[in-house]
């Protein structure tokens, strides 16, 4: 019985049913009687109406099943490794991206210590941090699933909303490679200078 019930949730199943069906009538149709109509006519049509409903639910509630399933995975952050450097963190630019905006920081140096730009991890220390900014007021956005495709970022500061494939904690990673790049540019720049 589990295998049937595997196969009744099965989209793919569904979508088969709902395409062979008629051809499988169509065909013994005319396997039988030489004419490849003869089969669909001997049946009443309120018979194919109530047929044609009950496949378009099938197919409907399991693509809303699914829906829902994802909806309920993977929304909010990854729980990871989650490090505070010793003396917190110090902005050290902001870079648009998706068209909103993300705060980089690098590990905050002691009271006694290099410039943040020097910082002895150099560009691999670089953080970007979640949430991103909205791009017109500078709050931070909230990020919700969207129902159909991907994910809805809104302010609710100003309003502003947009929506994007990816998640905060996917792009995050993209960001954080713009920002090594850029902070590798600019502390070789620095060192060049230096010397
Ligand atoms: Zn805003």
């Amino acid at each position: 019985m589990r295998l049937l019930e595997d196969l009744f949730k099965s989209l793919v199943v569904a979508l088969v049913v709902a395409v062979l069906t008629p051809v499988v009538v169509a065909v013994g149709s005319r396997a039988a009687t030489g004419d490849w109509t003869a089969w669909f006519r001997s049946v009443p049509w309120w018979v194919w109406t109530i047929a044609c409903a009950l496949m378009i639910a099938w197919v409907a509630a399991l693509l809303v099943k699914r829906r829902k399933a994802r909806l309920r995975q993977t929304s909010g952050p990854l729980i990871g490794i989650v490090s505070t450097p010793l003396y917190g963190w110090v902005e050290v630019g902001r870079i648009p991206y998706q068209r909103v905006i993300w705060v980089v920081r690098l590990p905050a140096p002691p009271p006694w210590g290099w410039s943040p730009e020097e910082a002895p991890g150099g560009a691999g220390d670089v953080d970007v941090s979640t949430p991103p900014r909205c791009p017109l007021c500078g709050t931070e956005l909230e990020e919700s699933r969207s129902f159909w495709w991907g994910y809805n970022w809104n302010c609710v500061s100003c309003g502003f909303s947009k929506r994007n494939r990816e998640s905060f904690y996917t792009e995050v990673y993209r960001v954080e490679r713009l920002a090594r790049r850029d902070l590798e540019v600019h502390m070789q720049a620095r060192r060049s200078q230096a010397r």
